[in-house]
């Protein structure tokens, strides 16, 4: 049977002594009273909800699945999640990030991605649920109007209404410039949206008593393409002046999708049938205002998948302590047992300590990224707020395809140390590579992220972004790089640096010439980059484990060794990727289509 424990002590390792995160926090006005206790204390108890409430309803949820009533269009989530869904408002863990001035609690957002891997470690398809509001909430609270603000933000910050974001058509998936839903305006000011949607997580569920939805849509005689698109707040049950609701909006579920995983959240069909929106914020800019959303909901994949690999490799680690098969090749480390368990093998260790190595190296990257994102937020210094938003542009596609591309390896990894008891249902093990997989397909594509990160991101400002990163590198490489003892990570990280600025360079005159050159490179490229950043942060979490190492505390001993593998086992990948990188576009696209 599956297990899952809160890795509280990892995060406050990255928390406290990576991140110095008080410190950091303490120059943010709104942040400044955050200290280690309340940090602590909030980890503690979201530990507790996601151990205790949550994970016990990830195997049922993936069992039971969600079902529709097809004559009321509502749908019914699996046992138990509604109940889970009332304690968690209860407990007010909806509003901890959110704005004060409607209910929130303000809490930094550093703290939020905590509580939200571990809910995504314990369950995955229950937390998209409130996840996805949480995008519909940074929509609104950037782009509404006042009056919109005043309707929804307080009932989707407290939990009591959730949010989607409905940007999917049958025909339009990663190229929203082909959609088709039409609003019209009405002599109220209001708009009717009429279309087809698809694919819309959370779009339909008994846990609350609205679902606001996001919607985009196209105005009448709206450009053609991705510059006529505007976007709509769309609710299930229409809101009066006073909060409270009124009739039913005609925007219903016909359909849930059969799918490969997370099978207890709701995948909608939704069709609007002259359903009654608001605009939010300019007309045919709303992909714009989408984008608000749909890169909190990046950084929220990312989040998904490491709690996956989280979960997943302690269950992996417990098992291969336990199971006993053949003997170790260097001699027997049991002998008094019939078999050595079989984490005495060394291939049995490469898995787990590359799905270890994945989910430490996650956590440092996406609590690095969320305090930047705290930064950009919440810094008084406008400088500063620029700097982090830059840095948070660059890394929010690493976040998003490095991480989850890692947990695909990882789940898999970890399924396999069960030999044919992972396959098989029992140990809950092939339900994480099966929720895994979608995190590489939803909110873009790896590979959009990965034309993103360098079609947009590197090559689209002429390296500025990744240039001030590399600043960072290059300050920690100064500071450390005549240490002794920091050589076996330094030197690799540094010499990574170069190859990457070359690189960068070479891919950027290749793409003058021929754009595909950006298009066949840019997957490798990402990996690459998202390396670098991991090399980067295990580098500094190997600084404190060698400081540490004489404590007695085994924790540093386990994050050296930890470290020493990802450098040694892992970074190396770089080098194939770079050269398959730099192999241009001409090998994929020599062949005719009609050979295909
Ligand atoms: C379970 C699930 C939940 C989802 N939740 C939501 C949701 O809540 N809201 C919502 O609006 N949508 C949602 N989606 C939709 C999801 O975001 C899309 O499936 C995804 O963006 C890809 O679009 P598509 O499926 O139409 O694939 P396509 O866009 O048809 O892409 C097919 C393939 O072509 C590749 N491709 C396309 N263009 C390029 C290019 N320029 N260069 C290189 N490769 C390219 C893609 O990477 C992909 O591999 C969900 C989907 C699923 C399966």
């Amino acid at each position: 049977m599956a297990s899952y424990t809160p890795p509280i002590r990892d995060m406050q390792f990255v928390l406290h002594e990576l991140l110095g995160v008080t410190d950091e926090l303490r120059t943010m006005p709104p942040h400044a009273e955050v200290d280690a206790d309340t940090i602590n204390a909030v980890l503690e108890e979201g530990g507790k909800f996601a151990a205790e409430v949550l994970f016990p309803l990830n195997i049922s949820g993936d069992e039971e699945g969600c079902t529709l009533d097809p004559a009321t269009h509502e749908v019914r989530t699996p046992k138990g999640f509604k109940a889970a869904y009332e304690k968690y408002v209860e407990g007010g863990w909806p509003a901890l990030a959110g704005d004060p001035a409607f209910g929130g609690q303000g809490l930094p957002i550093t703290v939020n991605q905590c509580l939200y891997e571990m809910n995504n470690s314990a369950n995955q398809a229950w937390t998209m649920y409130p996840g996805l509001t949480h995008g519909a909430y940074e929509a609104l609270h950037e782009h509404g109007t006042d009056e919109q603000k005043a309707l929804y933000l307080g009932k989707l910050t407290s939990g009591q209404w959730t949010g989607t974001m409905c940007l999917t058509e049958p025909h339009c998936g990663t190229d929203l410039g082909l959609l088709r839903s039409k609003a019209e305006p009405q002599p109220d000011g209001s708009y009717r949206i009429t279309g087809a949607k698809i694919f819309i997580s959370s779009g339909e569920h008994d846990l609350t008593d609205n679902i606001v939805h996001l919607v985009l849509a196209r105005l009448p005689g709206a450009p053609v393409g991705s510059k006529g698109i505007s976007l709509f707040v769309v609710p299930k049950f229409l809101v009066k002046p006073d909060g409270s609701l009124g009739e039913r909006n005609p925007v219903y579920c016909t359909g849930l999708e059969h799918k490969m995983g997370i099978h207890g959240n709701a995948t909608a069909q939704i069709n609007l049938d002259g359903a009654v929106g608001s605009l939010v914020g300019q007309p045919h800019k709303g992909l714009a205002a989408m984008f608000v959303m749909m890169n909190v909901a990046r950084l929220g994949v990312g989040m998904q998948s490491l709690g996956l690999t989280e979960v997943a490799y302690q269950n992996a680690a417990a098992y291969a302590k336990d199971r006993l098969q053949m003997r170790s090749l260097s001699g027997p480390k049991a002998p008094d047992k019939p078999a050595d368990p079989i984490i005495h093998h060394p291939d049995v260790r490469k898995m787990l300590l590359t799905a270890r190595a994945f989910a430490e190296g996650g956590r440092a990257l996406s609590l690095y990224t969320a305090l930047l994102i705290d930064r950009e937020l919440s810094h008084p210094d406008e400088d500063v707020r620029q700097e982090s938003a830059d840095q948070v542009a660059l890394l929010t596609p690493i976040v998003k395809a490095f991480l989850t591309d890692n947990a695909w390896l990882a789940t898999s990894h970890c399924m396999q140390v069960f030999g044919g008891h992972g396959y098989i249902k029992e140990w809950g093990m092939e339900q994480y590579v099966r929720d895994a997989r979608i995190n590489m397909i939803y909110e873009g594509t790896n590979t959009i992220q990965s034309l993103d990160l360098l079609g947009r991101k590197v090559l689209g400002d002429n390296g500025k972004k990744l240039k001030a990163f590399g600043r960072v590198i290059a300050d920690f490489i100064e500071e450390e790089g005549t240490k002794e003892a920091m050589q076996e990570f330094v030197n690799p990280l540094a010499d990574l640096g170069d190859k990457v600025t070359k690189l960068t360079t070479e891919l950027g005159m290749k793409g003058f010439g021929n754009a595909d050159e950006v298009g066949a490179a840019a997957v490798d490229y990402l990996r690459v980059v998202g390396h670098l950043v991991f090399a980067y942060l295990w580098a500094r979490m190997a600084k404190i484990a060698l400081e540490k190492q004489d404590s007695g505390d085994a924790f540093y001993t386990a994050k050296l060794a930890t470290a020493r593998f990802y450098f040694a086992k892992l970074l190396p990948e770089t080098a194939m990727l770079i050269r398959t990188a730099r192999s241009g576009a001409a090998p994929l696209m020599a062949m005719d289509e009609a050979l295909f």
